[in-house]
């Protein structure tokens, strides 16, 4: 997934800790292998490949959660848009290289999540025009951490902490006490820009600081804009908190996108979630429900 995991949990039977942490990487990678668009023979890659020119079977787990990224584009009104791969396949963060104008102005109209059909009948996805491609990036380690943890309570464990990059699921406490989760200043590594304490929650952040390489003073880093296909600059990151790493995962790339109004309006018409934008000017803001009255 091109990221770290970490996992921390508590058990009584010393045996069970790293077996359990063993059984979380186990999961990861499998689904690593069916969702990266990376590896060549992943059922992801075959979609990109094919789906254009036939219905490709997707296999249950993936096809459920392309049919969630589809219902969050209509959600976030496609500012979430896993078709954005079209012109994001052309940026790399590491050479520095990013689309030019004729990429881009051939790759634009192919993001558009409406070209991806499903077929809930026999789990087939098909895209409408050639060049579509879907890359999971937006959702995927949300998946992964929610998995982790119903692999660790598979094996009783009811304390515990699974991280994939930007996405934490916490089960339970930590034993007595909240878990208490830190998001940085999108500008400083060492510091800490707010501490929450939570239990049973899922937290996600976006930022611009992950993936990025400079040109002319400019920042690209890898949230795109879909109607742009150019990365949001907005604001510098953004977090949701929520019962489901899913759904806060898919939620923080689409409030980076949306920038701090038009994500936190979206944030108050979801009783569950709420969220904390960083804007380029490093000004906090938080959803009503982190508010303290005044
Ligand atoms: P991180 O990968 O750092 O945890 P995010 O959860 O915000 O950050 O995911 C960013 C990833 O989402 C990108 O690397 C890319 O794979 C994918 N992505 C980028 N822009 C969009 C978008 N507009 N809609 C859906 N997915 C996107
Ligand atoms: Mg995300």
């Amino acid at each position: 997934m091109g990221t770290e995991i970490s996992v921390y949990l508590w058990h009584e039977d010393p045996r069970l800790g790293p077996e359990a942490v063993a059984a979380v990487f186990t999961e990861v990678a499998r689904l690593d292998r069916l969702m990266s668009t990376y590896i060549e023979d992943s059922r992801i890659s075959e979609i990109n490949r094919d789906a254009a020119t036939r219905p490709v079977e997707a296999g249950d787990e993936l096809f459920g959660l392309i049919l969630r990224s589809l219902d969050i584009s209509v959600l976030t009104r496609g500012a979430f848009d896993i078709t954005y791969d079209s012109v994001g396949q052309h940026y790399d963060f590491r050479e520095g290289r990013r689309p030019d104008e004729d990429t881009m102005a051939e790759e634009l109209p192919l993001i558009d999540y409406r070209l991806v059909e499903t077929n809930r009948g026999d789990g087939t996805v098909s895209f409408l025009q050639p060049g579509v491609r879907i890359n999971l990036g937006g959702i995927a380690k949300g998946y992964a951490v929610e998995r982790g943890v119903a692999v660790l309570q598979s094996l009783g464990v009811r304390h515990a902490r699974v991280t994939a990059g930007g996405d934490t699921r916490l089960l339970g406490d930590r034993r007595g006490q909240p878990w208490m989760v830190g998001i940085r200043d999108p500008r400083d590594a060492d510091t800490v820009a707010v501490t929450i304490p939570l239990e049973h929650e899922a937290i996600s952040t976006s930022g611009d600081y992950e993936r990025f390489f400079e040109e002319d003073g400019e920042r690209y880093h890898h949230i795109i804009v879909p109607s742009t296909g150019a990365p949001a600059g907005e604001v510098h990151s953004s977090t949701i908190i929520g019962p489901d790493a899913v759904l806060t995962d898919a939620l923080s790339t689409s409030v980076f996108v949306m920038g701090v109004d038009q994500g936190l309006r979206l944030i108050a018409t979801l009783p569950d979630y709420e969220g904390i934008v960083i804007d380029a000017d490093g000004k906090m803001f938080y959803s009503d429900g982190l508010r303290s009255p005044d």
